[in-house]
């Protein structure tokens, strides 16, 4: 393993591969990624997620975000044997008034931020999704834009054209420690080796507070168990 690096990303994950992508077609060389787990089926959420895209947000800069990934995940699906991107589209279903009323004013903000969207009746609901009840609902905001994302067959494609532009991955390969000179970390030390580096991005996730708390710094992140439901 090198001994020096301009930057060091830590997480291959979702947003340490994208990170990774971006920094090198930004023109950055020396860039080294280190994971833990396995590369591409990593340890951490990405490769557990069912990749839901939810484009709407109350945040301006999220739905930006989330339209970004929308277009960037498209040009990465570019094999039909393998889809990377499901255009699915996406439903919010209300089962109370209140809800709808929430929906209606989530509908507000994804017309704001450009995202086509509309609230549809309980009909036109069970008409998209044929296992809804409509008698028990009253309605839902249809988002056509949504998707969902096979986050492994992206990491792996965001991880090929990441390396195809010079990014360097480690997987199998902890970071135990960070190593702070002059107020500023100077090296990253893993069950590996050391390398020295100039920047660090720190794209861990759920394990973000660990390292930082190592060096008197506190991350306020809890994380929390996410159950989810897959019907056929
Ligand atoms: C069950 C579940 C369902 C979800 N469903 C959705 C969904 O439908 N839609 C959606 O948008 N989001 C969903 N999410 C959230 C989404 O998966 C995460 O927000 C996203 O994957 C986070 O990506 P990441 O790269 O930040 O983290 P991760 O994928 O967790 O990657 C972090 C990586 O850092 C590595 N790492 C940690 N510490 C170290 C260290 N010291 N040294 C080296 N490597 C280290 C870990 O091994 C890990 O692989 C879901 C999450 C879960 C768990």
């Amino acid at each position: 393993m090198q001994q020096h690096a301009r930057l060091v990303i830590i997480g291959a994950g979702i947003v340490g591969c994208s990170a990774a992508y971006h920094f090198a077609k930004l023109g950055w060389r020396d860039v080294v990624v280190l994971e833990k787990g396995e590369l591409l089926e990593v340890d951490g959420s990405s490769s557990h997620a069912p990749g839901g895209m939810f484009l709407t947000n109350s945040s301006k800069m999220m739905a930006e975000f989330a339209k970004y990934s929308r277009a960037f995940y498209d040009e990465f699906n570019t094999d039909p044997a393998e889809p990377a991107l499901f255009g699915t589209g996406g439903l919010e279903v209300a089962y109370t008034p209140e809800r709808l009323r929430d929906l209606q004013r989530r509908k507000g903000w994804a017309h704001a931020y450009g995202l086509p969207a509309e609230v549809i009746s309980p009909a036109e609901t069970t008409r998209l999704i044929p296992l809804i009840d409509p008698k028990i609902i009253h309605g839902a905001l249809y988002t056509p834009r949504d998707a969902v994302a096979k986050a492994v067959r992206l990491l792996t494609r965001l991880t090929r054209a990441a390396e195809a532009m010079g990014v360097v991955f480690h997987g199998h390969t902890t970071v135990t420690d960070l190593d702070v000179q002059n107020g500023r970390i100077a090296a990253v030390v893993t069950d590996q080796g050391r390398i020295e580096a100039e920047q660090v991005l720190l794209c861990t996730n759920i394990w973000g507070p660990l390292l930082p708390e190592k060096i008197g710094f506190r991350i306020p992140l809890q994380a929390a168990q996410h159950l989810y439901t897959v019907t056929t």
